[in-house]
This record gives C-alpha cells, structure tokens and sequence, in this order.
C-alpha cells in the first residue's frame, strides 16, 4: 500500500508538517525522524502498520534558504509557494522573514531565495531594513559561494519600480555571491509570472545540487507512480477566486454640511467559511469600472463597445473588457511606455524625458486625459494591450470576527476631485458607493497583515492614533478587546476635519467609553479652528502618561496617511521618549528602535 502525505494527514496536520518539515535544517530533520520512529515501535500493534518509505537524510541533502521581506502578505505567500515547490524537489528548505534573520548567517547560506517588495519611493519595507542596511554597511560580509536569485515586488505605478528587489539583486553581487537567475521585477499583477519564476529558479538551484550530490535521498515519501506528493494547498478564496459578498448595509458616516463622504459597509460572509482573518487584516476588493468612464473611453478612442477582443485567451466585448478588466482611472509609466511604442509621438516623448514634468502630469490623469491630449488611432486589441490590469484595492478591515462574526465591515472614504476640467472618481470607493445593496454583490478576498497585530498578551496596554478612514482598524480592534475578559488599557488618538460633520464612529466610541473597552480617547479636528489641530498635539499634551504606557510596555499603533502623518506622529512619538525619558536625541532614537523591533510601534499606513 503507498500512502501519500496528503492520504494520510488532515489538511491541518498536512499543513504543520509542511511548515515544521521545511523549516528544519538537517540535524533537526534527522533527530524528528528518530523521535518517528521511537512513536511508531510505541504504537506497534495498535494500527495497521503502513509501507513507509524510511526517511532518511542523506549527508548532503541540497539546501535552500528563502529570505522574505514584505508589507504585505503576498511575500510571505510567495515564500510559502517556494516552499512547497522546493520540498517537492528533494530540497531542505528554510523558510524566514527578513526582520527574524540572524545576519551572520548570510555568508552560510549555499542557495538563497530573496523576496522583497518596494516600499513608497523606493524604500525597503521595514520588515526588510536592517538586512538592506547590512548588505550595505561597512560590516556586509564576503558572501563568495552564495548561489541566490531576487524575486522583487512592486508596482510600475511607482518611478522607483522594484528598487529594493534591485537594490537586493546587485548589492548580493557585489558582495561575491553568485546569482543563479536573472532577477524577476513583478508587476502588481504578480502571482502568475512568480509562482513560473519559482519554480524555474528552484528546479535550476535542484538541478545543481543534484549533480553534486546525486546520493542526496528524497526526504518525501513518494507514491507508487514515483510522484512526489507534496500538494499545494489551495486556498478558497482569492485574488483570481474571490468571494462574491452580500451587502448588508451601507452607511453615510459623515453628518449634514460635510463636503466629503465616507462609507461604513457591513458586507455577508456568512457563507464564505473559510474566509478567516483577524484585526489588522485587510480585504481585498476587486471593483468594477463607473459605466460614465467606460463610455468616455470609447468615445475618446472612437471605439464600438461591441467590438470584439481578446483578454488572455476569453473572447468578449471591449466594452465588457473596458467595464471589468483594465484600469482607466490612472495612467502610469508603463501605460505611456507601452503608448510610445505603439504611435511614437515626439511631444509625448519630450515629456516622459523630463522627470519631474512627467511625475507632475502622471498624477489625477486617466486614460480619457491621455487620448485626448495625446490622440492615436488604436484597434480595439490594441487599446486592450495598452491597458493594465485592473487591481484590487485594500482597505482594513473595520469589525473584528469575534464581535460580528459572519460579517467584514469597511470604512471607506469616497475619492472625488477635480482635475484637467474634468470630475474624477476614486474607481474602488465609487464602486463601493453605488453597489447595489439589495441585488449585488462585492467581490472580497483577504489580505493578512501579520505586522498589524494586537498583543498576544490581551492585558497589554495599547495606543492606537488613526486619522480620517485610518480609524478603521481600531474599531475592529476595540470590539475585539470588548470581549476580552482580561483586557488592558487602550487609547485612542483619533484625527479628522471637522467634529460635526466627521467624527467616525463617535457614538460607538462613547458607548466603548462607557463599557470600559476603551479607556482613554483623544481626538483633534483639523479645520474647526483657524489654527489646525492634529493628532501629535494630543499626544504632546499627554506625554507624560504615554510615556509612562510605553514603559509598561503599551503596544503602539498609527494607522492612516503614509505620506506626511504617519512621519510626523513617529517624530512626535520620539520627542515624547526623548523629553519624558530624559534622553539624549541618539538614546531617544534607539529606544524608538528597540519599540519597531519588539513590534511595539506597528504601522498600516498607505
Ligand atoms: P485625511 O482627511 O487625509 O486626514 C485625516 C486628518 O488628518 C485630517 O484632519 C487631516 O488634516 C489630518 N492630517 C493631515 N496631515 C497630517 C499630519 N501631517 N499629521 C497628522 N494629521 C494630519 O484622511 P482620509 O482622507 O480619511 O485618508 C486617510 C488615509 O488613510 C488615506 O491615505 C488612506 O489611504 C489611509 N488608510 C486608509 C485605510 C482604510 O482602511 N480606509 C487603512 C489604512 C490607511 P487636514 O487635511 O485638515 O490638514
């Protein structure tokens, strides 16, 4: 009889196998397979005895480290997928997150897989700043008999495309190490061309070491045919499978008077059972384009919407393709590249040549903006090619699973402005805003955020500072605390315009207030009063007690603008150390340091 590991194991136990297997170096993996065998001769007896193929761990059992490094989760995933596929190979792989890496082990490393997205304007994520500040640093080790290969993420929306992936790829190089294949920069569009560059990387550092060992003994048992059966577990619902949610209610936040809106969504997930997530996750929701907007572009293109064309291989309409496939509501460099090589067109060539011009006129323009200001004749296949995927977009997760569960709920902020004489729309928060609640449906999937999290510890202090829809996931994290028997202090800093008219959530804050969920609140509304009021003042004029939180060891959380308030709250936060902490500017900044590596100081900003 041949049993496979997916014959024998639940997909739980399959699961912890996989992760506790691949995680083992070979010591490990020898000493797990006599501790096997000695619970094995225990049950002698008791169970019908299966064939097994012993595993055994040859002396030199090729070895594979991936090293991954993201904001997100799809790093992590993509780390978990190069498991699979090297375990499958007879590979002992090693699978860890930047941010839990030892340094020194680099220059031990014989293969290495690196994983890194791109951060902002061509930053490392945090969880990959200290290994990019190593490789870089005056201590950055020789790394001669290290075969690697980069896998970069990013978005070519951004001018510094892949630059951390990059900054990897010829950093490792210049440091002696041997690049096995030729860097992958992916596109948001990733999963396809990375899942093909894995497997192709892994077969490649496999192949080798097989010629070098041919001895080494597959750690896998096989099964009859001689297959490996390592399965990949298929998760329900993604990106490419999504759950098609009900809406259950969809809510104004904002009172009378507001000139902005921003939704409260509470969408059914009762049916998706396996759609888990935890506070700090965020979903991902694939919209669809405003019709307006779809018939502005064949308007501009002189287009039929029945003309027929091909997305990867489905025949449809462009009109269909235009609704629900390709983004419109933003050009970007590739977009434009892709432009230039079908109609070359010097005026719109002089422009890309200027860096800073071409940024500026990038930013609010859409695809109508482009055909009108720059005019060609394309075919509707050719407008197709042109085109990028349309994405997912984020947004987290505002209700905690333990507080509503068979529910998501979001916070949406409806994105409207006024650009190049035109009135544009946010794609996925007008999406959200004009779906039908009694006969649509709202396609979600689950992106996890593991460096979001509340305390393991439920009597951990925490403080959250939140502005505008970045209060989202406070209140999941509030309503999960309610529940908690044990729960520790918690304070809320949040951050909007105007106290009438965009205090989310406030009744629900108050009530919080009252059961003792929330302990302490404090708020500042920016355009009340001639001087503004941000978030940092409160913190400021607090600093005493949240400097004393801190050294009981509070958990901190600043979700919301990336750009400008999610700096200036962590510069607030370090004149607080340095001030009640009577600290030098230095002392001030490695104990903030210390706060970011004991994941005290947790960041969802974007
Ligand atoms: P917003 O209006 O841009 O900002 C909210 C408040 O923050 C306003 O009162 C604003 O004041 C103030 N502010 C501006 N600059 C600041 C600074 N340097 N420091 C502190 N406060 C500052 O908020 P929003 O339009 O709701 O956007 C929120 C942001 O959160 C977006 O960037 C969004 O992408 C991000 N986000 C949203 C979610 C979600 O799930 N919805 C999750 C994570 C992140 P003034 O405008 O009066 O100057």
């Amino acid at each position: 009889m041949s049993t496979s590991l997916s014959d024998i194991l639940t997909s739980d136990q399959r699961e912890l196998f996989t992760k506790l297997t691949g995680s083992m170096n070979r010591d490990q993996l020898i000493w797990a397979s006599g501790y096997l065998a000695g619970k094995l001769a225990q049950h002698a007896g008791a169970v019908e005895p299966v064939q097994t193929e012993t595993i055994t761990i040859a002396e030199n059992v090729p070895s594979l480290t991936v090293l991954y490094g993201s904001r997100t989760g799809n790093g992590e995933g993509l780390a978990k997928k190069a498991r699979e596929i090297a375990s499958a190979q007879g590979l002992a792989v090693t699978v860890k997150s930047m941010e839990n890496y030892k340094l020194h082990d680099l220059p031990t490393e014989k293969n290495l897989i690196v994983i890194v997205s791109t951060h902002g304007e061509g930053e490392p994520p945090l969880a990959a700043k200290g290994l990019h500040e190593h490789i870089f640093s005056k201590r950055a080790p020789g790394l001669e008999g290290v075969n690697y290969a980069v896998l970069a993420l990013g978005d070519s929306s951004y001018f510094q495309f892949c630059q951390t992936g990059k900054d990897f790829d010829s950093q490792l190089e210049k440091l002696g190490a041997t690049k096995k294949v030729p860097m992958i920069a992916c596109d948001v569009d990733f999963e396809e061309p990375a899942e093909q560059w894995l497997k192709d990387t892994i077969a490649s550092f496999a192949t080798d070491s097989v010629v070098k060992s041919s001895n080494a003994t597959r750690a896998f048992r096989m099964d009859q045919s001689g297959q490996k059966t390592v399965k990949t577990e298929a998760s329900s619902f993604t990106k490419k499978n999504p759950f098609l949610a009900p809406v259950l209610e969809k809510i104004s936040l904002h009172g009378k008077g507001s000139e902005r809106q921003t939704l409260h969504l509470e969408l059914n997930t009762e049916e998706a059972k396996d759609l888990l997530f935890e506070p700090g996750d965020a979903a991902g929701i694939i919209p669809l384009n405003p019709v307006a907007l779809v018939n502005e572009v064949l308007q501009v293109t002189g287009q039929q919407a029945s003309a027929p064309v091909d997305v990867k291989g489905n025949k449809t309409t462009l009109y269909e393709a235009l609704y629900r496939d390709f983004e419109l509501s933003k050009i970007t460099t590739d977009v434009i590249g892709r432009y230039l090589n079908l109609k070359p067109n010097a005026e719109l060539q002089k422009l890309v040549e200027k860096p800073e011009k071409y940024k500026e006129y990038l930013k609010g323009r859409d695809i109508v903006d482009l055909f009108q200001e720059y005019p060609a004749k394309l075919s509707a296949q050719e407008l197709i090619l042109l085109l990028r995927p349309l994405q997912a977009r984020y947004y987290s997760i505002a209700s905690s699973p333990k507080a509503y569960p068979g529910e998501l709920h979001l916070t949406v902020g409806i994105v409207k402005f006024e650009d190049n004489g035109r009135l544009k729309h946010g794609t996925c928060s007008n999406y959200l805003s004009d779906v039908n609640i009694e006969n649509e449906t709202v396609q979600l999937f689950i992106e996890s955020n593991p460096a979001f999290r509340l305390p393991e510890n439920e009597e951990t202090p925490i403080i959250m500072v939140g502005a505008g829809t970045g209060i989202a996931p406070f209140r999941a994290f509030v309503q999960h605390r309610e529940l908690s028997e044990k729960r520790g202090k918690s304070w809320l800093f949040f951050g909007n315009r105007n106290f009438e008219s965009e205090f989310l959530y406030q009744a629900e804050w108050l009530e919080y207030l009252k059961s003792g969920a929330l302990t302490n609140m404090s708020v500042a509304f920016s355009r009340d009063s001639p001087q503004k009021e941000y978030v940092q003042q409160r913190l400021f004029e607090n600093a005493p007690e949240i400097y004393k939180w801190v050294e009981e060891g509070a958990h901190i959380y600043i979700c919301g603008d990336m750009k400008k308030m999610a700096g200036d709250v962590q510069a607030a936060f370090i004149k607080i150390i340095e001030k009640q902490g009577v600290m030098k500017k230095e002392q001030a900044l490695e104990y903030f340091d210390n706060l970011q590596k004991e994941k005290r100081y947790q960041l969802d900003v974007y």
